[in-house]
């Protein structure tokens, strides 16, 4: 990887971050606060938030065998995704390289940050090229993004592949491992201290199963996550969400319980779905969603919607004609999706 510094965007790499009451008499014991304007009567979120989140992170890291100062969290990972783009794009001067089809976000805030956002198709297989990825990057290049699983593909690829990006690219490169918990595949954010250029994604919105308190994570190097933490907002994960946080984490035998479960769903779904006449194809899938080429996407999708079944239609997606994209749920419900598929005519 380049020097650090000459990866960061000038102004970031200067910037003197905000710094919050809290932060200053850090190391003293103390009681009394009369240091940031807050109403004092208690009443459970009177006080502002740790900016960060330094007992969520003690609780996080042995699940996820990270060290502390290797995690950041924010607003879901979408905040990780654009704080990305603003802590080492130039605005209309660098550019971004990722697979596609992939997540929607990373081209969102590359477009929201005017960052050139440069797509290297994926083969028929969803496969990628390492060395077509590379060919596409230039001085300007910052970040590469990859998926894995991706989404909406739902493979995830092999380690070898994203591990030679990495030891080649002289940049960022992002590895979202949103659906690492229902692959097989060993997660690269056990790898962070051998990449000095990698961040993780990981996110409490899916296999955590708690989507709706927002919560992300990315695990990098101290230097990085110390990037990402000047830039943020001050108090960017409510109070709210880390108590939430810090009680799903006290049942963890719960969620392994949850995540294999929608894993036995998916090779019933997955297997019924091969057998269905309107389906031409189900692809290979390591997360909690598969994707299925259907005889007529479009018409199915309004089909199920009318009957109050929502799946995603991504046939309008590069190299996903035809095809929807289907979230495992409850027993009930893939057995209420795939009668109304049985019946469609
Ligand atoms: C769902 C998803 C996320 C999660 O985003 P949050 O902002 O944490 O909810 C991230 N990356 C990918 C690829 C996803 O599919």
């Amino acid at each position: 990887m380049k020097a650090l510094q000459e990866l960061v965007r000038p102004n970031i790499w200067a910037l003197k971050p905000y710094s919050c009451a809290r932060d200053e008499f850090k190391g003293f014991k103390a009681d009394v606060f009369l240091d940031a304007n807050e109403n004092p009567f208690p009443n459970g979120v009177n006080r502002y938030p740790d900016p960060l989140q330094e007992e969520l992170k003690r609780s996080i890291s042995p699940m996820k065998s990270v060290p502390v100062q290797n995690i950041f969290l924010g607003n879901g990972s979408d905040e990780a995704i654009d704080l990305v783009f603003r802590v080492f794009c130039r605005p209309g001067v660098d550019n971004v390289v990722a697979i596609a089809p992939t997540y929607g976000m990373y081209e969102v805030c590359a477009d929201i940050n005017d960052v050139e956002y440069r797509k290297v198709l994926l083969d028929d297989n969803y496969d990628f090229s390492p060395e077509a990825l590379l060919a596409a990057c230039d001085k300007q290049t910052k970040i590469i993004f990859l998926c894995s699983p991706n989404n909406p593909t739902g493979n995830a690829f092999r380690r070898e592949k994203i591990e030679q990006v990495l030891t080649a690219f002289q940049g960022i490169v992002v590895v979202d491992e949103a659906y690492s918990e229902f692959s097989s595949q060993r997660p690269l954010r056990l790898d962070i201290a051998k990449y000095p250029g990698i961040i993780v994604l990981n996110t409490f919105s899916k296999a955590m199963g708690c989507a709706g308190i927002r919560l992300g994570m990315a695990f990098a190097s101290e230097e990085i996550i110390g990037l990402m933490n000047k830039v943020k907002y001050p108090y960017n994960v409510n109070i709210l969400t880390q108590r939430r946080a810090m009680e799903v984490l006290q049942d963890l035998t719960l969620l392994q319980r949850h995540i294999s479960q929608i894993m036995d769903e998916r090779q019933t779904l997955v297997q019924a779905f091969s057998l269905l006449p309107i389906c031409k194809k189900v692809y290979p899938t390591d997360a909690n969603f598969f994707l299925a080429k259907m005889t007529d996407a479009s018409r199915i999708y309004r089909y199920l919607v009318e009957r109050g079944i929502i799946v995603r239609n991504r046939s309008k997606v590069s190299l996903c004609g035809d095809c929807l994209r289907i979230t495992i749920g409850l027993k009930d419900e893939n057995t209420k999706l795939l009668s109304a598929l049985r019946k469609f005519v």
